[in-house]
């Protein structure tokens, strides 16, 4: 594989080693007097080979739960919650916060390794069945909730339980955070969560039951957000080879994990591939995708460390630490705008990025704070793409409607280039009505008369009310489309809906960082890496439907980057590309794009 790191299994529910604690027993399957993590640890290290080593504390063997009923998640009835044999454990209990510990210590003590990573990390609402279990109700949970919400726990989660369930595995996080710092300074520890932690693990995966569309851009999202919403810690997207639990050794395309692969890498993250079991698999097709990825970025790995985002556009998404839940089908409608219209740009759950780092333009999907009021007062620009309310005044709001199937109509088609063969859009879903204003570009048409067709919208009128507004803030500007734009471009891939965004972006930012002539479905990052820059090209014309096929050659991808570069050079293929500087932007051609390519430029 050429990998330079190996994650393998440590630890919790069964151990891969002789361990001393107390109901921390080794694998039966193991041969017996054998440490098999103490061999492979050697034997990785003698090739340079790191060792992260894979703890799941979420779950244990009976013996523990009947000499220690105290340490384990209860159901509302008090049952324990069992799954194959093993008993489900509670963050807030003694198994989590003392005997975790123990095991931890014993581990980090005895074995080099390189990093710890957490699996199943605090409490899991569903089974691998699929079984909802509810909410532990164990005795410490029942207190600490009282405590906290002056109430007993809910039936199912609210704001106020997701709020106590990110605290309490917080605070776990912090514990194993200091252990691992403390006893392993050189080691890395990584979870699922992002805070205490050096790296943040995510995965790309399937599931037969996920409603569709597929989200051909997994990987990159993962990875993106990682890196842009805590920078210095490295993002870890976990490529996972299997089709859903039931079938952990079918392996989906080739295809779809070689996707994903390049999205990892072209986005600052790690290449991370995964397997259950050993590398000799029953269904190799995975396996041998993901080698010559692997191959590749050996040869070519010092284009792959330390990437920092050189993206002057934000998406601003909201933070998970606030318990709320955002609507992720107008994001991800955002986000296929942006990568679609090839602007490079940072995705962020918080607002760390204040002062630190510049935005041209910062878009706000479903979270819009009132720090970004004082942001645009400062010169910046925002625009606010929601059928919520921002946090902060843009303009008066009369009503908020639920639903609206109706039209918006171009009142200035100077403003909309993109729109010349158009005079109204679709509406469909909320909408939140502004004063109404004469001189708005975008007015709404409500619903009308549909049917039958004799009487199609024969009644249908024009309002004054606004479908966009642009208000001058201090120094700067903040624009709101108050519908649901992005998920109605997830859904229905209008392209009056992208014509609408790209002109609204091309007002606010006027001067873009990167124009081509390259196909939609080809995703670019920009990135910076010392005091060169990357740009990376994914060819995504693969995917249709639910496949995954080879993408079809893209040849003549010509593109215009902000900057004055001296050389431009093409990796993949291997190439000089002359490079051609007009004012403050450099342009050159590619060829030809199969899979993937990485143009460094000087
Ligand atoms: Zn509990």
């Amino acid at each position: 594989m050429r990998a330079n790191v190996l994650l393998m299994g440590m630890g919790g529910i069964t151990a891969y080693y002789p361990s001393r604690v107390e109901f921390h027993s080794a694998s039966p399957y193991l041969p017996a007097g054998r440490d098999m993590f103490g061999d492979v640890l050697q034997a990785a290290h003698a090739k340079r080979i790191r060792v992260v080593g894979r703890f799941d504390f979420s779950k244990t063997q009976q013996a523990a739960f009947d000499a220690h009923p105290e340490w384990f998640f209860r159901k509302a009835n008090g049952d324990p919650v069992i799954y194959n044999g093993l008993y489900s454990t509670c963050i807030n209990g003694p198994y989590y916060r003392e005997q975790a510990i123990k095991i931890l210590s014993e581990a980090l003590d005895r074995y080099p390794v390189d990093g710890l990573f957490f699996n199943a990390f605090g409490n899991q609402s569903r089974d691998y069945s699929g079984n909802d279990v509810g909410l532990c109700h164990c005795a410490v949970c029942r207190r600490k909730y009282e405590q906290m919400f002056h109430k007993e726990i809910p039936d199912k989660p609210d704001d106020d339980y997701r709020k106590f369930m990110f605290v309490s595995s917080r605070e776990v996080a912090a514990a194993f955070g200091n252990l691992i710092h403390q006893k392993r300074p050189q080691a890395g520890y990584f979870n699922y969560v992002q805070e205490s932690t050096d790296g943040i693990m995510s995965e790309s995966n399937t599931a037969v039951a996920r409603a569709l569309p597929l989200w051909p851009y997994s990987a990159s999202d993962n990875v993106n957000r990682a890196l842009n919403s805590e920078s210095g810690k490295m993002p870890v997207n976990l490529c996972m080879q299997f089709v859903d639990y039931w079938w952990r050794f079918a392996t989906v395309s080739r295809d779809e994990i070689a996707l994903r692969l390049w999205e990892n890498v072209a986005n600052g993250g790690a290449l991370a591939f995964e397997v259950n079991g050993t590398l000799d698999q029953q269904d190799r097709q995975a396996v041998e995708a993901a080698k010559p990825v692997f191959h590749w970025l050996a040869q070519n790995e010092q284009y792959y460390s330390r990437e920092r985002s050189a993206a002057r556009v934000l998406l601003l998404t909201g933070p998970s630490s606030t318990g709320q839940t955002y609507s992720q089908q107008s994001y991800r409608g955002l986000f296929r705008l942006l990568s679609e219209e090839h602007i490079p740009f940072a995705v962020s759950d918080n607002l760390r990025w204040l002062g630190n780092r510049e935005f041209d333009l910062v878009i706000a999907a479903d979270w819009a704070p009132p720090e970004l009021r004082g942001y645009a007062e400062n010169g910046g620009h925002v625009l606010v793409v929601s059928p919520s309310e921002p946090q902060f005044s843009v303009a008066k709001v009369v009503h908020n409607w639920p639903d609206r199937k109706g039209y918006f109509r171009i009142r200035d088609h100077s403003l909309f280039p993109s729109l010349r063969d158009t005079d109204v859009l679709m509406l469909n879903g909320p909408y939140t009505e502004l004063s109404e204003d004469p001189a708005s570009p975008l007015t709404l048409i409500p619903p009308s008369m549909i049917g039958p067709p004799e009487k199609v919208h024969v009644d249908w009128k024009d309002t004054q009310q606004p479908g966009l507004v642009v208000r001058a803030a201090g120094n700067g500007t903040i624009a709101w489309i108050p519908w649901d734009l992005g998920a109605l471009y997830y859904r229905e891939s209008l392209p009056a809906h992208a014509g609408l965004f790209r002109d609204v972006v091309d007002r606010l930012n006027p001067a873009r960082q990167l124009r081509t002539n390259a196909h939609p479905l080809v995703e670019m990052t920009w990135m910076q890496q010392g005091d060169r820059k990357l740009l990376h090209l994914i060819n995504l014309s693969g995917h249709s439907q639910t496949g995954y096929f080879a993408p079809i050659p893209m040849t003549g991808i010509h593109v215009q980057i902000a900057g004055r570069f001296k050389h431009a050079a093409s990796v993949r293929t291997r190439g000089n590309l002359p490079v051609h500087v007009e004012g403050d932007y450099s342009s050159f051609t590619l060829p030809r794009l199969t899979d993937y390519e990485l143009i460094v430029l000087n």
